[in-house]
């Protein structure tokens, strides 16, 4: 089964980590992103064990006349469109008079509420497109830890308790049917490709910490120990060239526009060796212009 693909601003706020002083309202929006993607494997790992035929859509962006909506798991699986809402929320949590709350009294956003808008957006959407399939929605708590009081009596919230029985009852041993699939390839053709409501960290260059990342405990607490790359902080050993890959390919990520030559890699990586560096930029990289100009893309080709 495909790995999915970690979310963009998810992977923006990795490759920032310990080399940002993340703002404490940064710090919040790692960890929900962090927590978010967390739940959604979990889920995917669920999923996984149904025995029978299904497609799935994972974190779909669409839009829908000048609206935009997220699909965070879409399930195709008896000619039934099932779309669900994950939340990896953990402790304990009490609804009363239709709202969300955690025990200390705190109102949060209510689930249900986004769940309703995504299935009525959805259903626009479809109409619009001219398909017709029935759809399904809920709301999937998916972390074991997570404790509703005072559940209300809604079919379209799922328990961690009660996930798994809810999952084999979708079962079935009838095939996807064809028309599912285009159902499927339309709504990804029609879906934006990164979430509309991003808000990314700012963040430069010079700004930025450097020093070469621990694969493990991924800090910047690394030195260079013959052809190994040897953690301070977690003693995590990496043979040295795959470390430096690494955090070429995460500075290009960061910095698509940026021109990777060899004294930019070695401010990055906080390594004084040229050769080091050299070996990997030949062996994994594109080498454009000449001489003093020249600078490096990644191949994909090399990897
Ligand atoms: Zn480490």
């Amino acid at each position: 089964m495909k790995q999915r693909q970690k979310p963009y601003e998810l992977q923006i706020y990795e490759a920032l980590l310990y080399r940002k002083v993340f703002s404490s309202e940064e710090m919040r929006k790692y960890r929900i992103l962090q927590k978010g993607y967390e739940g959604e494997l979990q889920f995917d790992r669920c999923v996984e064990n149904l025995p029978g035929e299904y497609l799935r859509l994972r974190d779909l962006w669409l839009p829908h006349r000048y609206k935009f909506f997220q699909i965070d798991y879409g399930l195709i699986i008896n000619n039934t469109f099932f779309l669900y809402e994950l939340k990896n929320y953990k402790g304990e949590f009490f609804y009363e008079n239709d709202k969300l709350y955690l025990t200390s009294g705190k109102e949060i956003d209510d689930p249900l509420t986004q769940l309703a808008r995504a299935d009525s957006l959805l259903h626009q959407l479809l109409q619009e497109l001219d398909i017709h399939i029935p759809i399904q929605s809920a709301v999937i708590f998916v972390n074991p830890e997570f404790t509703l009081l005072q559940a209300p009596r809604k079919s379209n919230i799922i328990l961690p308790s009660q996930l798994n029985r809810y999952l084999q009852q979708l079962y079935t041993d009838s095939r996807v049917d064809p028309i599912c699939y285009k159902i499927a390839k339309k709504l990804k053709q029609v879906a934006l490709p990164q979430s509309p409501f991003q808000q990314l960290p700012d963040f430069s260059f010079t700004e930025l910490k450097k020093g070469l990342r621990c694969q493990s405990c991924r800090q910047l607490e690394t030195k260079i120990d013959g052809k190994m790359c040897v953690c301070d902080h977690c003693g995590e050993k990496e043979q040295s060239q795959s470390a430096i890959l690494r955090n070429m390919e995460e500075l290009q990520f960061l910095f698509p526009q940026l021109k990777l030559t060899t004294a930019v890699a070695q401010t990055w990586m906080g390594i004084e060796s040229k050769k080091r560096i050299l070996y990997v930029l030949n062996k994994y990289f594109y080498k454009k212009g000449k001489k003093k100009g020249s600078y490096y893309i990644i191949n994909p080709d090399k990897q």
